[in-house]
């Protein structure tokens, strides 16, 4: 199974938006854009909510069959383990092996040795094509890296081999992800990450780094955009390098795990595909929900009732719902609106302080991050919500794909900004 030279990866906390995400990938390729989407969803989302990873497939198939769509699409497992693999096997076909947590533990000495001998061609002056300048790298520097990332790559090769135990070697895309640590990963890094897991015999057609800055969920990045724009080059030059190097698959490419809604990068890396020709997966998160909830306070009524219902559960509950997601938010407390204040808005005000348009005045950062990890509170609403849902669907639709179309497709793959 190949992936597409640009996919898009979409979440859907209750997964009832499938059809509205869809019809965005549908306009894109209306305008001569092919776009593979991924339906995505990690398992601490599927725990929280209660659902299961068949319902995310259930959700994909549906949508792809009411729109007789006839392209590639997957649904991944996303941020897996040997822990938690197993209920994903069956209803995935896109797996992303999540080793960050056995980064730094250090790798048997006689795997180092071996490593080392088997690539020490590089070390040395080495030029990449599209860095300036040669890389200079020393045995000391591949031997601190295979000390650092060796035993999370042949974890990786574990569970990648799990899978492929159950599903047969072809039957499923494979990405490897190291976004969820601390320190991005240098160029020197990738290359030879990327050789350990060629060594290692995982068939990996993405690959997802940390990137410096912050990517927090559902907000824009905070950090030196100039700064970031040099990484992601670099890591561009050195995944097409490696992977001829490594002979991976020659569609290997970056996966940029954004968290959603990145907009200030999304112009150099829309600048930096174009250059180099390059791939890639974009990894959103669960901001489809929002749309949801945009789309219900403009309805007004009762949907609009939901939304400041959901705004004022949110705010009682602050420490438990961000406590899951403390390292990829950044709430000002102090300047959350009350519940008492959001109960006077109407729809339009309540719309636009959750919608991210970073050109509308009343848009509000600290909200749109609290809302963006209550999900648990409409999934408690249970039969109330998915009426609603069903109630003002076609207000939702209309906002769900016109976030992933405009503020996302758009400034990315087509470099409209
Ligand atoms: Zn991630």
């Amino acid at each position: 199974m190949k992936l597409e030279k640009y996919s898009f990866g979409i979440g859907d906390r209750f997964g009832r938006e499938g059809s509205a995400q869809l019809a965005a990938i549908i306009k894109a390729k209306e305008h001569g854009l092919n776009i593979t989407p991924v339906w995505n969803k990690s398992n601490r989302e599927h725990t929280i909510i209660g659902t299961t990873p068949q319902d995310t497939r259930r959700e994909a198939d549906k949508a792809v069959s009411a729109a007789a769509w006839k392209d590639p699409y997957f649904v991944d497992a996303d941020h897996i383990g040997l822990n938690n693999v197993d209920v994903f096997i069956e209803s995935s076909d896109f797996f992303t092996l999540d080793v960050a947590d056995f980064i730094g533990q250090s790798a048997d000495e006689s795997n180092v040795q071996a490593f080392i001998e088997k690539h020490k061609k590089y070390i040395g002056s080495l030029a990449i094509p599209g860095i300036d300048g040669a890389l200079e790298i020393t045995e000391e520097q591949v031997q601190a890296i295979a000390g650092k990332f060796l035993l999370a790559i042949k974890e990786a090769g574990k569970v990648y081999r799990h899978i492929e135990a159950a599903k047969g070697a072809g039957n499923f895309v494979t990405e490897v992800s190291m976004d969820e640590t601390n320190e991005p990963q240098t160029p020197v890094e990738m290359l030879f990450i990327i050789g350990a897991i060629a060594d290692e015999g995982i068939p990996a057609q993405t690959i997802a780094p940390k990137f410096s800055g912050r990517f927090n969920k559902g907000v824009d990045y905070v950090g030196d955009v100039a700064k970031f724009a040099k990484e992601f080059e670099q890591d561009i030059a050195v995944v097409a390098f490696a992977a001829r190097e490594f002979g991976l698959s020659e569609n290997l490419k970056l996966s940029v795990h954004s968290g959603s809604d990145k907009f200030s990068i999304y112009g150099p890396i829309a600048d930096t595909l174009k250059k180099f020709d390059a791939g890639l997966h974009l990894k959103t998160a669960g901001t489809t929900w929002l749309e949801e909830l945009i789309g219900l306070a403009m309805a007004g009524g009762d949907g609009l009732a939901i939304a400041r219902e959901v705004y004022a559960k949110s705010v009682s509950r602050i420490d438990e719902l961000c406590a899951p997601y403390a390292a990829v938010i950044d709430i000002d407390r102090a300047k959350l609106p009350t519940p008492e204040a959001v109960n006077r808005w109407d729809e339009e005000a309540f719309a636009s302080a959750l919608r991210h348009n970073l050109s509308c005045e009343r848009y509000d950062r600290n909200l749109r991050q609290l809302l963006h990890v209550a999900y648990k509170v409409a999934a408690e609403m249970g039969e109330r919500y998915f009426n609603a849902l069903a109630k003002y669907e076609d207000i939702i639709a209309r906002n769900v794909t016109e976030n992933i179309y405009d503020r996302h497709i758009k400034p990315i793959f087509m470099g409209t900004r």
